[in-house]
């Protein structure tokens, strides 16, 4: 195994790596296809596979993809573990069924986008509805700021963007842009009008093969807030503090809460890992997004906001669009070893962790 081969260039590659590791090891694969194609024209699915164990009665989901292009960080997470033996071996002696779910989001995976083929983010659409959904006044204000009519924005948009911040600050800049809204299809972090396909996608999977485990655990590989190659683990279960103290004791004291105010997210909901308590309620569950720093949030929000310009100017020219691409790709995935090495370590670490957790005492 190297750096090289478990982190791909692009979408495609990562696809035909995880399906051949997969089927190396035997385990249960399924594809499950969506009706786009990517940027190098190549089929969109979203590929799960099984390694079973024997009398398993604890299962560890490892997901990836769930924001498009953080699938690069992700899949090569899933591919190190596919050809970790001494990993598996231990999942295996422990009683613990492995899960990997491959690119939940293949659109944005390809075309280097955060968000799927409708602009959604993922992660703000598990809510009921048509609602009552999540309000963020804070948004709408700022919208007409972040979407520009000209990409590069002028010195005048940055002006103005930067007076919001020093008049409010830097945390209420973040919780109004990221936290989720519901208003503007065409905006930052919007979480849509109807449960997406990918969302779909997900409650099949789970309900297909969750069903039956007493106990589950869940890492949902991300990339984009904190520092460079830091890997935060993010609470992504309910707010319950046993379930906080669970996750603690699988993964440490540093398991982030966001709604305590402690991570580098801002406090969000509708995040789909969130669902797996409605899809298999009998189950316990331990939960949580392995977030790893890439650039500093202002630079991350600014490759979005050239996304969302790209997406409401298609007739961009193929130069300026080539750049929007690499800018977010840049910003969520960083393509040197000293990162990649730190991330494959740190996500090593939690997948052995949680198999830990899940062992029966
Ligand atoms: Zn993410």
């Amino acid at each position: 195994m190297t750096l090289d081969s478990c982190f791909s260039q692009n979408y495609a590659q990562a696809r035909e790596r995880f399906l051949a590791a997969a089927r190396r090891r035997e385990a249960h694969l399924e594809s499950h296809k969506l009706d786009r194609t990517g940027v190098l024209g190549e089929e969109l699915s979203t590929d799960i596979a099984l390694v079973r164990a024997p009398d398993a009665k604890g299962l560890l989901i490892i997901s990836s993809a769930m924001h498009g292009v953080e699938g690069f960080c992700g899949s090569a997470c899933q591919l190190a573990l596919l050809d970790d033996e001494d990993l598996l071996k231990r999942a295996r002696d422990a009683g613990v069924a492995l899960l990997l779910i491959h690119a939940i989001n293949p659109y944005g995976f390809s075309w280097c986008s955060r968000t799927n083929e409708e602009n959604v983010d993922l992660n703000r659409n598990a809510q009921p509805f048509p609602g009552p959904l999540p309000e963020n006044p804070g948004y709408a204000e700022l919208h007409p700021l972040l979407l520009p009519a000209v990409w590069p924005p002028n010195a005048e948009n940055r002006k103005a963007i930067a007076a919001y911040v020093e008049q409010r600050g830097p945390i209420a800049f973040r919780d109004a842009v990221s936290r989720g809204q519901y208003t503007h299809p065409g905006g930052l972090f919007f979480g849509g009008d109807r449960a997406t396909w990918s969302r779909r996608t997900l409650e099949h999977a789970l309900r297909s093969h969750g069903a039956g485990f007493a106990d589950i655990g869940w890492i949902d590989v991300h990339t984009g807030l904190g520092p460079a190659g830091h890997g935060e683990k993010i609470f992504a279960g309910r707010r319950d503090p046993e379930e906080i103290a669970r996750a603690r004791r699988w993964w440490g004291l540093d398991v982030a809460v966001p709604f305590a105010g402690t991570s580098a997210s801002a406090d969000i909901t509708g995040h789909l890992t969130s669902n797996a308590q409605a899809v298999c309620p009998d189950a316990r569950h331990t939960l949580m997004a392995l977030e790893f720093g890439t650039v500093p949030f202002e630079t991350m929000i600014d490759a979005l906001r050239g996304e969302a310009w790209l997406r409401a100017h298609p007739d961009a020219s193929t130069d300026l669009a080539d750049l929007i691409r690499l800018q977010v790709r840049n910003a969520f995935y960083f393509d040197q070893d000293a990162w990649k090495g730190m991330v494959l370590g740190q996500s090593r670490l939690a997948i052995l962790q949680a198999i830990a957790g899940l062992k029966p005492d």
